[in-house]
């Protein structure tokens, strides 16, 4: 999942505006990142997401960041909530892609990437309902503003692009 990930950190700032959206956004990209981090660092074994999508991975990912963040802010709720969105993460990845489980585990996932189509739909319903519920945390005077708007479109364009690299380049890999 790409966009739709951006989509679940909007509704988390919908849900509690206490939480800064940037680390939501963290929350929700950090298996990518970690991802991208170990595949940077050419670390080839254990197989490619391992360390940052399975089902370990997650819970020490999403316990780090939460634990930072009660830390940081000293809100149960609010680090709570990013822990939750860390493990979104893999739980939707678990739909559009094929992720491992735990070490010498089974492989789940629906792959829908091979379908960009229908990656696209399914990531566009994520965003769209992801910004609506952030969208109502604001106030009423500015749920209809240019930047407001301006970020559902924005979103679903990058979606667009994405789910497009999908059918054009079927073989790409993240990293
Ligand atoms: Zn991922």
């Amino acid at each position: 999942m790409y966009g739709g990930h951006v989509g679940i950190a909007l509704a988390g700032k919908g849900l509690r505006q206490a939480v800064p959206l940037w680390v939501l956004l963290l929350a929700t990209l950090l298996p990518d990142w970690t991802d991208a981090a170990v595949c940077a660092a050419g670390i080839s074994s254990p197989p490619s997401g391992i360390l940052s999508h399975s089902l370990p991975a997650v819970a020490l990912l999403g316990g780090s960041l939460a634990l930072l963040y009660y830390g940081a802010a000293r809100d149960v709720a609010g680090a709570g909530l990013v822990g939750l969105v860390v493990v979104s993460h893999a739980v939707t990845d678990y739909a559009t892609g094929l992720k491992p489980t735990w070490p010498g585990g089974p492989w789940i996932g629906l792959q829908v990437y091979q379908q960009p189509a229908i990656d696209f739909v399914i990531e566009a319903i994520v965003i769209v309902i992801g910004w609506l519920v952030y969208r109502r945390s604001v106030s009423e005077d500015r749920r209809r503003s240019t930047p407001v708007m301006l970020m559902l479109i924005a979103l679903l364009l990058l979606q667009l692009a994405a789910s497009m690299s999908f059918a054009l380049f079927p073989g790409i890999r993240k990293c």
